[in-house]
């Protein structure tokens, strides 16, 4: 696959700050890309440095090869939609669409056919004649978005897009961009802090921690190999206990030894999703491994139950997922004893 973007050791400080610490990633021809983090982890600045808004202290920004590191911003095929979209509120929808094309002086022919073209791609047709302040605002996102795509860029890059969107209208809004840029087989870069929203657009992801990248891969490969106990903890949710692994089990006080996929020695986190955690009246056979402990918390969720166990000696409680579907469900109650299995390939042993 095409690299379009490459960043090489890029270091950027802020006086003494380094809010960018040699980080090496590609982008590929075609590809959604995430930058995801918690927030000031240097998401915003590593994309302005791929759009030539800041200049890194160090390192290379390529593109399609070429290095780009002195190549102004507006000289390079790349697009960027901010949060705050930034449309001319006096004109209308296609006006503000057209304007860019008009400022590059492209024939009215030509000009025309594309406005026609993007607004039918992005669903404006029907609203070419309203101005900003009649729209609503997942309406005023595709219009931002419209303006930004007509331009063809190499790349679009989007800081947080979907921020000043309500739940249901971003999740809507996800699925919307994501088939845009299947569609027009664009590369898109987009910065969120929201790990869910990653997930569900992106081909991969980078996962940022202070400036650094912690891991870069798909999802899947995120939520199932997590490379640190930070990933672990950032995609998804999980349970973690601290021990000491040796002898290919992790022993944890209290509890005993955790059988896993080990390899390692030494302190250790072991790692066990809510979602493989099995609940039983009984202590059952068949499984790796078998604790038990005392429900401290029901939460129901419309798919299932979060059951929330008191393990012995464990400072955190451990969350299990009881799926609503389960063909023998235990019986769950509150205060009551209840054993938790698991197996061995299901959990992941995590340096410390
Ligand atoms: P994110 O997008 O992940 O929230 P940013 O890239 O905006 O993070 O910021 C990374 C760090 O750099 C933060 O600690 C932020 O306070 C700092 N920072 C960002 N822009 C500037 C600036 N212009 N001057 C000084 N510090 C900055």
């Amino acid at each position: 696959m095409t690299n379009v973007i490459q960043l090489k050791n890029i270091l950027l400080k802020y006086g003494n700050y380094t809010a960018i610490d040699s980080v090496s990633v590609d982008f590929r021809e075609g590809e959604f890309f995430a930058l995801l983090g918690p927030s000031g982890c240097g998401k915003s600045s590593l994309l302005r440095i791929v759009a030539g808004f800041v200049d890194p202290t160090e390192g290379e920004v390529l593109l399609d090869g070429k290095d780009m590191t002195n190549v102004p911003a507006r000289l390079r095929p790349i697009n960027m939609m901010f949060q705050s979209y930034a449309l001319f509120p006096h004109m209308s929808v296609e006006q503000n669409v057209r304007y860019g094309l008009e400022m590059a002086k492209l024939p009215e022919a030509e000009i025309k056919a594309r406005v026609g073209e993007i607004l039918e791609t992005t669903h404006l047709s029907s609203m070419a004649r309203r101005r900003p302040n009649q729209l609503s605002g997942g309406q005023r996102q595709r219009v931002a978005l419209a303006r930004a795509l007509i331009m063809r860029p190499r790349v679009l890059l989007l800081d947080e897009p979907l921020g000043a969107l309500d739940k249901k209208l971003r999740e809507a809004m996800q699925l919307e961009l994501k088939r845009l840029q299947h569609e027009m087989g664009l590369t898109f870069v987009v910065v969120t802090h929201d790990q869910e929203e990653a997930l569900v657009m992106a081909d991969r992801i980078a996962l940022m921690k202070a400036g650094r990248i912690e891991q870069v891969g798909s999802a899947a490969e995120l939520y199932e190999r997590p490379a640190s106990r930070f990933v672990a903890d950032f995609i998804g949710r999980t349970n973690f206990f601290d021990g000491v692994a040796n002898d290919g089990k992790v022993g944890v006080q209290h509890l005993g030894e955790l059988i896993g996929d080990v390899e390692a020695a030494g302190p250790v986190t072991y790692s066990v999703r809510p979602e493989w955690i099995r609940l039983f009246n009984r202590r059952p056979v068949d499984y790796d491994n078998c604790v038990e402990g005392v429900v401290e918390e029901v939460n129901y969720h419309g798919q299932g139950e979060n059951v929330m166990v008191r393990l012995p000696g464990q400072p955190q409680l451990v969350t299990v997922l009881k799926p609503a579907n389960e063909m023998t469900p235990a019986t769950v109650v509150h205060g009551g004893k209840i054993w938790l299995a698991w197996n061995g390939r299901d959990a992941r042993i995590l340096s410390r």
